[in-house]
């Protein structure tokens, strides 16, 4: 498989030096993002914000096309706002659910989303259920099948995390999406790590609301994140907030929803960052997802060997199918030390804590990991250098 990795490395400054191994905390940007991102913040100092933005409003529509084509839905499906977690919050709040409505979940589900639920479940009555992991720790579609056909009760929702915060695992996205077709029952999926390492399209998928970053694997900037609302769902979900963008005010004493997903935004927005994200995503899809998924996949696993291969250190990663993140721990030393000692040495790793990870950590005897992310930028020798560079198990101090 030929990728330019000269050209991948030659588009980002931040790859020169530090070995960054940290794409699933926030990726380094390529220069395109950069320059897009200053060039209109230089504008918005000549000319004001609103001018600034006039001029720019092809990118801005275009920032929307582009993540449209990266998920394989329509412009109107789209909401642009600030971060992942918005963009999931405003779909799950926005749900009707009912006392004794069930939620399905699963293990890998992110923190702030079990926090949603329980919050949810506390003021409406609905009740949260995990379903089982299947042999390779990933959700069991079967337990999922047992669940909504012989469970009892209505099922609201099933949510799912596609890839979690503090492991390798790729959840059965598709398997899980024609399930919650058949059985008539809304999908939200936690895209927030596999959108930008992998291959995600939403038709494929199968999932009604999908919610997603910028600053992760897509490599674009802090501050923005989307939302996928599937049309048939779109005017069935009222936005736990309104504003003068989402809705409109047609008299003193009624308003109108916009009928498009950008019934979730609201007017203020980040347009530096905007544009910058339409540039991440177009970037992405110039190299290709698929050819994106391929060398990370192999990175990663490669990875995995060479630390499976050093005395004392343990790989957690779980799933049949495995992405770009790998999850370790080093005998006998602190994961916060390994991740000190790996940035003295030009490293970049970060740590996953239980409590983003409640569903899931505490069951498997663990309370952190230390997690090394890669990407397509990323080389062989950037993974020998963290081997290199990791302490000697038992080595405290
Ligand atoms: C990082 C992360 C989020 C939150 O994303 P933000 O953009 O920080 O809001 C949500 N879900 C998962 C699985 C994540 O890893």
């Amino acid at each position: 498989m030929d990728f330019d990795i000269q050209r991948a490395r030659r588009d980002t400054p931040g790859a020169h030096g530090v070995a960054h191994l940290d794409n699933a905390g926030a990726a380094l940007p390529p220069r395109q993002v950069t320059e897009a991102v200053v060039d209109h913040l230089r504008r918005e100092a000549e000319v004001g914000g609103y001018e600034a933005a006039a001029v720019a409003a092809d990118r801005i529509d275009g920032t929307y096309a582009a993540v449209a084509r990266l998920l394989g839905c329509a412009q109107d499906e789209v909401a642009l706002v600030e971060n992942a977690t918005r963009a999931w919050d405003m779909a799950f709040y926005a749900l009707p659910l009912r006392p004794g409505d069930r939620i399905l979940t699963a293990r890998a589900e992110y923190g702030s989303n079990v926090i949603a639920f329980l919050q949810v479940a506390a003021r409406t009555g609905a009740v949260v259920e995990v379903v089982d992991d299947d042999e390779h720790g990933q959700l069991s579609v079967a337990d999922l099948c047992r669940r909504l056909h012989d469970g009892g009760g209505r099922v609201g929702l099933i949510a799912m995390t596609h890839v979690p915060t503090h492991g390798g695992l790729v959840n059965p996205a598709e398997e899980v999406g024609a399930v919650a077709r058949g059985a008539g029952v809304p999908f939200l999926l936690d895209a927030c790590q596999s959108v930008g390492q992998l291959s995600v399209d939403v038709e494929r998928i199968g999932c009604d609301l999908l919610s997603a970053t910028g600053r992760k694997f897509l490599r674009g900037p802090r501050g923005t994140g989307f939302l996928y609302v599937r049309r048939a769902l779109l005017e069935r979900l009222d936005p736990p907030f309104l504003d003068l963008h989402a809705a409109t005010l047609t008299a003193p004493d009624r308003y109108e929803v916009r009928p498009d997903a950008r019934r979730f935004e609201n007017w203020e927005s980040d347009v530096a960052a905007r544009i910058g994200l339409g540039v991440a995503v177009d970037y992405a899809l110039e190299w290709g997802l698929e050819a994106i998924e391929a060398r990370v996949t192999a990175l990663a696993e490669t990875l995995r060997e060479r630390l499976g291969a050093v005395d004392g250190v343990r790989v957690h990663d779980q799933g049949a199918r495995r992405c770009g993140i790998v999850t370790f721990t080093v005998e006998g030393v602190p994961c916060e030390k390994v991740q000190q000692v790996l940035r003295e040495r030009g490293v970049r790793t970060t740590v996953s804590r239980a409590r983003s990870a409640q569903l899931d950590m505490p069951r498997r005897g663990l309370t952190e990991l230390v997690r090394a992310s890669v990407h397509y930028y990323n080389t062989e020798d950037e993974l020998d250098r963290l081997v290199a560079a990791l302490p000697a198990s038992g080595a405290l101090g």
